[in-house]
């Protein structure tokens, strides 16, 4: 199982440095050298990374999902022949661990709470 792969295009490159004040003269020759030692630079990043996501995971588990605030994204939009339509979401965020409840953890906690 793939868990993750990263994508990471010249474009992409463009994007991080454009501002940046160390941006490479010869820019073949940067790719170049960004593809041959960003593999192993990321090794120490992604490690971190896998360690602290595992511990956020299990806080979530472990969270019994008290505090929650209701979200809201996605606007409305026009599209001329179409009409109007609009990608409004709504989610539920435990305000505690940062997850966004599934319908299932919704019901668990109507539940717990009409019991309590
Ligand atoms: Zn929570």
């Amino acid at each position: 199982m793939i868990v993750a792969q990263i994508i990471l295009e010249e474009q992409d490159v463009q994007r991080i440095l454009a501002s940046h004040r160390f941006r490479p003269k010869d820019w073949k020759g940067f790719l170049k050298f960004l593809s041959e030692n960003l593999g192993d630079a990321l090794g120490d990043a992604v490690w971190n990374q896998v360690r602290d996501l595992a511990e956020l995971y299990r806080l979530r588990e472990d969270c019994p999902h008290e505090h929650t605030t209701l979200s809201a994204s996605g606007e409305m939009h026009y599209t001329p022949g179409w009409g109007p339509w609009d990608d409004l979401r709504e989610e539920v965020i435990c305000l505690d661990c940062g997850k966004a409840l599934t319908d299932q953890e919704l019901e668990r906690l109507k539940a717990r709470r009409l019991s309590a």
